[in-house]
Parts: structure tokens; C-alpha cells; sequence
């Protein structure tokens, strides 16, 4: 009930204001998101690269200013510089969401985003990790896609983000389940019409199953984003049933959450990627969070009340 509302309010800027200037509001965003700066998200990093893999992402989207894109991907190269200094490569990766890289900019924003990111990916092939684009609302899919197709002829580990809620996504899934492409497979975050997307939770969670099936069965690499018990379960065994070895396939989940499973799954020898943002620009994905599980906006709700 509380999920479209909140993801009306994840893009509008009064509510962002609202939230922002809320003086409880830090404590409980630092939760999800591990720091303002790179400085203090790094040691965190660090922390969790014992035992579990990372994604970093600099949080920001929908950007509209092309110094603000450059300005991301400056924070992205030094991010990736520091990442190889602390000799944290073949732990950690960065994930990337192209309109924070100006794929809305009114002219040539997809050429713009592609440069960008191409900027991205030689920064951390410099390193030796690897990048994967974030999926945002469904307008963006066919656009992200296809800077995905022209990253990958020079960058062939570029991975993408499918969302199980989208009709096209179990076509997606076999589209990319070939040879060399690394998937992150998700339900998926925003609020989108019956016209493109499953509403019905069990219906979600089926086209999830399916998509599993797909690139489990394929020849690609994977990576499973849900802290769902049934589909961690399934996932595990249908990477068995395909002969996946452990390091044939990841799960994922997000920074601050169900973090006993990350451990737990990490101590059982699985391959298991935290997914971990930093940076100023948390507003969107706080409120994304707030609406994937109605006990967060209740706690959010009581703070307000009893600060
Ligand atoms: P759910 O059925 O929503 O949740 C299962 C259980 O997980 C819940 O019962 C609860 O115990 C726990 N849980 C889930 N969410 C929360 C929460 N916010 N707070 C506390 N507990 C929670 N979405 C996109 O649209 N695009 C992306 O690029 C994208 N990237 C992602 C990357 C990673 C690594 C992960 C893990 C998720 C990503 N998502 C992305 C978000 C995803 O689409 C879902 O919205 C989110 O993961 C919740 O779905 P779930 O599979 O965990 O299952």
C-alpha cells in the first residue's frame, strides 16, 4: 500500500527536501548507505572484502547537468584509483547507473552516458575489476542495453542489471545468458504500470524463478540480487542441477540488509557481493529502500514522532 506513494516521493524534490532537513534522518540512511565520502566508506569496504565481495556504487541518478555527469565520473575514477591502491581489485567492483553519467541530458544523452561510462571501464580495467550498469525505470531499458552492447566490444565483462517484474526480462535473460556476459538478476525497485510490469508479488517472484532458470542454464556468469530466502534456496539449486561449481555463480545483496545471511552464506563457501553505497546523493535509494519493506517506513514514521 505504502510502495507507490513512496515511490512517487523517491522523485519529487519537495519530499526530498522534507526528508533531507529531517534531523533523524542521517542516522537511520546510515543503515543502507556506508558514508558520505569515499574516506569513510572505504574501511567499511575493507571490512567486508574478509570475507564477502563488493560493488561499490557513488550514489546520484537522474542527472541533468552535464558537469554533474562529469563530475561522477571523476569520483568514480578516483574511487576505482583507491580501490587499486588499497589493493582491493579482485574484491571489489563499482556499479553504475547511466543517468547519474548524463544518459538524460536533452541532447545526445546516450552517446554522452556511453562516453562516460567507457571513461568508467577504462578506469577500472586499469585495475583489473569489472563494472556493471545499474537497470533503472523501464524507459530506460532499451537505451541501457544498448550502451551495454557497445561497452561489451571492448569491455566484454560489462555486466547488466535485468529486473524480474518487466514482461521483456525472461527474453532479456536468453538474450544475454551467452558466453562471457555477466547478469545481476533482481525483482526490481521502481513503481512501474501493469502495462510493462507483473504488480502481484507471487507473480514477480515466479518470473524470477523463470529468469533463474534461464541464466543458470546458460552460459554466462550469474548474479543472483534477492535477500529472499525461497529464491537464494532456488538459486542454489538449480545452479547444482545446471553443474555450477561455487565460483560459477554470486548471490548479492544490499549493504545493511538480512547481513547475517551475507555472512552466513559467505562462511558456507558461496560466493556472496555486497552491494555498497557512498556519497551525498542518498535520497532516491533511501526512499527505495523505505518502500520495499513497510517496517522501514514504520520505523522512519515512530523517529519522527519521538525525536
Ligand atoms: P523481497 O521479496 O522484496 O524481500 C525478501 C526479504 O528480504 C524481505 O522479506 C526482507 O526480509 C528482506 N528485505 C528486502 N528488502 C529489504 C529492505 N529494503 N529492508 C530490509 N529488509 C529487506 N533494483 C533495480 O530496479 N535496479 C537495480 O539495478 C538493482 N540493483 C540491485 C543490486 C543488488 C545487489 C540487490 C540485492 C538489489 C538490487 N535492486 C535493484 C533492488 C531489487 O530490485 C529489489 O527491490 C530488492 O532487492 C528487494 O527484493 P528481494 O529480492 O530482496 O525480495
Amino acid at each position: 500500500m505504502l510502495r507507490t506513494p513512496l515511490l512517487a516521493a523517491a522523485r519529487s524534490s519537495a519530499c526530498r527536501k522534507l526528508v533531507e532537513r529531517t534531523p533523524v534522518t542521517r542516522a537511520l540512511v546510515d543503515r543502507f548507505v556506508a558514508g558520505s565520502t569515499l574516506e569513510q566508506a572505504l574501511p567499511k569496504v575493507a571490512e567486508l572484502s574478509r570475507d564477502r565481495y563488493v560493488t561499490l556504487d557513488h550514489l546520484g541518478e537522474d542527472t541533468t547537468d552535464e558537469a554533474q555527469a562529469q563530475n561522477t565520473v571523476k569520483a568514480y575514477t578516483r574511487l576505482l584509483e583507491e580501490l587499486g591502491r588499497a589493493g582491493l581489485g579482485g574484491r571489489a567492483e563499482v556499479s553504475v547507473k547511466l543517468s547519474a553519467v548524463g544518459q538524460f541530458l536533452p541532447a545526445d544523452g546516450e552517446k554522452i552516458a556511453l562516453d562516460n561510462a567507457r571513461a568508467i571501464c577504462e578506469a577500472a580495467a586499469a585495475i583489473g575489476t569489472t563494472v556493471t550498469l545499474d537497470m533503472e525505470d523501464h524507459t530506460t531499458v532499451d537505451s541501457t542495453l544498448s550502451v551495454l552492447r557497445e561497452l561489451r566490444t571492448d569491455f566484454p565483462w560489462v555486466g547488466a542489471v535485468l529486473q524480474a517484474y518487466l514482461y521483456r526480462t525472461e527474453a532479456d535473460c536468453r538474450d544475454l545468458a551467452g558466453a562471457g556476459s555477466r547478469v545481476r538478476l533482481c525483482k526490481g525497485a521502481y513503481d512501474e504500470p501493469a502495462s510493462v510490469a507483473f504488480r502481484d508479488k507471487a507473480e514477480v517472484d515466479r518470473s524470477y524463478v523463470r529468469c533463474m532458470k534461464v541464466l543458470m542454464n546458460g552460459e554466462g556468469y550469474p548474479m543472483i540480487a534477492s535477500h529472499d530466502p525461497r529464491m537464494v534456496a532456488i538459486a542454489q539449486q538449480l545452479a547444482a542441477t545446471a553443474g555450477r561449481s561455487e565460483d560459477d555463480y554470486e548471490h548479492q545483496m544490499l549493504y545493511g540488509i538480512r547481513d547475517d545471511e551475507q555472512e552466513r552464506l559467505a562462511a558456507e563457501g558461496r560466493r556472496m557481493r555486497v552491494y555498497v553505497p557512498y556519497g551525498t546523493e542518498w535520497y532516491g535509494y533511501y526512499m527505495r529502500r523505505l518502500a520495499e519493506r513497510p517496517a522501514n517506513m514504520l520505523f522512519f514514521a515512530r523517529s519522527l514522532v519521538t525525536r
